[in-house]
């Protein structure tokens, strides 16, 4: 049997350890793929397959990509969740015996790419860690490789609560061991859609003291070795450029359960899930992409220590009183550059002179952030400025040391500044003045020669030439010049002195290349010892870019600040910050909210499609806001502050995929009362609606006693069964509110007004008559309604809100049938407009 060749051998061992990753083979100038790789990589990248002969009888699928332009196919496969390992050569060809050595030197994956062109500026790019103890406690850990950041969170109430945390972090890959249960690798894959990796050594190395200096727990311990054992395994480099871990004290946020991020849709739309349409689509008003993504941070994880809102909050007012400030401060803020990456890069050592002098560029910036942060009145701000420190040294560094347009190469030179190194100067001075003799050189040959056209060139190949046209050859003293070589019309020249010159001046040259080159390596990595004072002016620049920011949305949208009270919540006018922006043809009605010590639950009753749930989250978002420290959309807040807020808004999506709506109703009910506390905000759209009638009826009733008597949270729920509202009388801290809709000439008007007590009257036909169902079919509803609400001891399917779709063509319920032709003449009555006719006619 045919064996495979030697190279093709080596191939499948190497890739035998790299299963899970396209193996990028270097071969010459391509990185070869073979097998399914090939056959994958072909199809995903578009690019042609072909076929080795590999020594077997079946030819080898195969395809390439050229080294030069790997990047964007790396990325390319990145981007899909896919990892590629970069196999080169690692032994000079010379050396060899037999196939060339190789070696993988680095596994590119989703969660460990440095590179700016592949990252999202304004986003996070994560790597997380997942680790499982049996005491069932567990312990994640992310890291944001391109800015060298750690956290880690240890939790302790079960695999639920880690669902939440997980949901909507912007990992891009997972690292687990592979002992971790089967059931939860699946939800990770599937339902969370992260790509996993396998890390199973999660053995201390010494190397990792320092990175976990601060933690006392031996599962976090253990579970940040996990995530440091991989990096040092895929990126095949020290660790020194992360920073040590922030433990992450999750009781010290309002945690949103996974429900509300999406509901609520904080960072990115239900539909779309795309940024636009989100709160964060409003409130992001940052210049910078770091305040951009500092301003995510923030919405994750909501503040529950009112010192440190109320902090925030001054420095917002503040920016709003000095709005002239403001606009220096924004415009001096938009020319600093990413710093946060920078010194991430700096740190892993992947930068070149472009970078630094984009560094210098924003420190630049820095002594004027300052002199503009001094001139606000809140003493906040003023004390910004004295955090940001201006690293002199640093400055004067980068500046003594850099060009200001250096070339993105640092192998060419160009990079250096004159003056900064004698002998660099000397290098330059020795090849100028080798150019200037040279070019006296042409002067003088001129003169001798009496050949005007006479010129002195120079090309990689020959070196420097004298050149002379055919014309003029016979104006060249003999035997003056060495020909070297011809062409079509003219001569090309060389003497011992101009070779003897040439050789000076391209040994300056490549000695001065070599020396910037060294320079360059010298300063950046002094410009290392600096990070920890880039990455803290990084951190303040960040946070005065989201505040600005609040104020600038503020002062757009006239938003209010909050009080903070531990009695009562009342809002007046309060508005959605989302809607209010995408309502333009009718202006957003405001309304007020009142929950205080009398009344923890609000049951909304009113039609369909009149903002029911516009409502709620109008006043999640708004106790949102203000727990990052932002301005809310009122006339006049008094927040409360929340722990947790829970939510059962809008439809199921399939977030548990395989469930029942009512299922995933109860899950998410189950959630939410099992982990509510008095502190927590609970909101329920329509609780109970996913089943039969009674039974939604029962459930949703028991669901609200069971708040209302042992939970004490702050609760809003809406609902179709008008029965609840009966609620009231028997629950002492449930008020009855409905929203207000009128009816003119047989239309339903919505005036999105909320008011106190049940709605009266339901509207689904009306609804259904603005949804362009047909006519008749109208028609028969309101007579199919009219006969209900006489025959009350017909069971009445949900006198909330009538299925009209069950009901319209052949109704099982015989009365209902034997009364269809009675009704016709009533249809007919009920549809005539007695305001247009005569009395007679009458
Ligand atoms: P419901 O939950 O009662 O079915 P929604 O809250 O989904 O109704 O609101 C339906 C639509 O009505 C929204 O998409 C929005 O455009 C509009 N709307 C809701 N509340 C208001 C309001 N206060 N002012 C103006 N328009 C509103």
């Amino acid at each position: 049997m045919a064996k495979y060749t030697p190279m093709m051998e080596q191939y499948m061992s190497i890739k035998n350890d790299y299963q899970d990753a396209f193996l990028f083979f270097r071969l010459g100038d391509f990185y070869e793929m073979f097998f399914d790789d090939a056959t994958l990589a072909a199809r995903e990248l578009e690019i042609t397959l072909t076929k080795r002969d590999g020594g077997k009888q079946n030819p080898t699928p195969m395809c390439g990509v050229p080294y030069h332009s790997s990047s964007n196919y790396i990325k390319n496969l990145i981007e899909k969740g896919y990892k590629v390992a970069i196999c080169e050569q690692v032994q000079d060809p010379k050396d060899a015996e037999g196939v060339v050595k190789r070696e993988v030197v680095q596994l590119v994956t989703p969660g460990t790419v440095m590179e700016s062109n592949m990252l999202e500026e304004r986003d996070h790019n994560y790597i997380a860690s997942l680790t499982y103890f049996p005491d069932g406690s567990y312990v994640i850990v992310y890291s944001e490789l391109s800015i060298g950041e750690n956290s880690i969170a240890l939790i302790t109430d079960g695999w639920d609560a880690v669902m939440h945390e997980l949901y909507n972090q912007p990992i891009k890959e997972m690292v687990i061991g592979s002992d971790l249960p089967e059931s939860i690798q699946q939800t990770l894959a599937e339902k969370l859609q992260l790509t996993l990796s396998y890390q199973d050594d999660v053995s201390f190395d010494a190397e990792f003291r320092d990175l976990c200096a601060n933690l006392n727990d031996e599962r976090l311990v253990h579970g940040l070795s996990r995530m440091l054992n991989y990096i040092m395994t895929t990126q095949k480099r020290s660790l020194d450029h992360l920073q040590p871990v922030k433990l992450i004290e999750l009781d010290h946020y309002l945690a949103l359960d996974m429900y509300s991020k999406r509901n609520l849709e904080l960072t990115k739309t239900l539909m779309k899930k795309g940024k636009q349409g989100s709160l964060l689509w409003v409130l992001d008003q940052t210049v910078t992409p770091m305040g951009s993504r500092m301003l995510k941070k923030w919405l994750d994880r909501p503040l529950l220590n009112q010192q440190q809102i109320e902090a925030r909050l001054d420095i917002v007012e503040g920016f709003l009183r000095g709005f002239m400030e403001r606009d220096t401060l924004r415009e001096t803020l938009k020319s600093v550059y990413d710093l946060e990456r920078l010194a991430g890069r700096i740190a892993y050592g992947n930068v070149n002179a472009r970078d630094l002098i984009q560094l210098k560029q924003s420190l630049g910036q820095i002594p004027d952030l300052k002199t503009i942060l001094t001139q606000f009145e809140q003493q906040r701000i003023t004390h910004l400025s004295s955090q940001l420190q201006f690293p002199e040294n640093l400055m004067t560094l980068l500046d003594a040391g850099l060009k200001d347009d250096p070339p993105a190469s640092v192998t060419e030179g160009g990079i250096i500044k004159d003056g900064y190194s004698t002998k660099l100067d000397t290098y330059r001075s020795a090849s100028t003045d080798g150019k200037q003799w040279i070019a006296e050189l042409e002067q003088k040959e001129r003169q001798e020669t009496g050949i005007k056209s006479l010129k002195i060139g120079f090309n990689r190949v020959f070196g420097y030439y004298i050149e002379v046209t055919k014309a003029n050859l016979h104006l060249l003293p003999e035997d003056r010049y060495e020909r070297k070589q011809t062409l079509a019309n003219a001569e090309r020249y060389v003497t011992p002195e101009l070779k003897e010159k040439e050789q000076l001046i391209l040994e300056a040259e490549e000695q001065s290349v070599d020396l910037e080159y060294n320079l360059f390596m010298t300063i950046r990595d002094q410009v290392k010892e600096h990070i920890p004072a880039i990455q803290y002016l990084a951190e303040v620049v960040s946070q005065i870019d989201v505040l600005q920011g609040f104020a600038a949305v503020s002062e757009a949208n006239q938003y209010q600040r909050p009080r903070f009270s531990d009695q009562l919540l009342s809002i007046k006018n309060g508005r959605h910050p989302v809607v209010e922006q995408v309502v333009k043809d009718h202006a957003f009605v405001p309304n007020d909210i009142q929950l205080d010590r009398e009344t923890d639950i609000l049951l909304i009753t009113g039609p369909n499609m009149s903002g029911k749930s516009t409502y709620m989250r109008q006043l999640a978002l708004i106790v949102i806001m203000g727990q990052i420290g932002c301005f809310v959309p009122c006339e006049d807040a008094e927040l409360l502050l929340f722990d947790q807020i829970f939510t059962r808004i809008g439809a199921a999506d399939d977030l548990v995929s395989g469930q029942s709506t009512f299922m995933v109703e109860m899950l998410e009910a189950n959630h939410a009362i099992t982990n509510a506390t008095e502190n927590s905000l609970i909101l329920l759209d329509e609780i109970g609606r996913g089943t039969s009638t009674y039974d939604g009826m029962a459930l949703a009733q028991a669901i609200v006693e069971h708040i209302h008597d042992h939970i004490h949270a702050k609760t809003v729920l809406s609902t179709h069964y008008h029965e609840l509202t009966a609620l009231e009388n028997s629950l002492d801290k449930l008020k009855n509110i409905h929203v207000r809709a009128e009816e003119h000439d047989g239309n339903v008007v919505f005036l999105h007004q909320i008011q106190d007590g049940a709605a009266d009257q339901s509207y689904g036909i009306h609804v259904a008559k603005l949804a362009d169902l047909p006519a008749p079919l109208i028609k028969r509803a309101r007579a199919i309604l009219g006969q209900l609400e006489q025959h009350s001891e017909v069971p009445v399917a949900d006198t909330g809100q009538l299925s009209l779709f069950d009901q319209t063509g052949e109704t099982h319920d015989e009365s209902v049938q034997e009364s269809r032709k009675d009704y016709t003449i009533v249809d007919e009555l009920k549809a005539v407009n007695l305001f247009e006719m005569t009395p007679i006619e009458a």
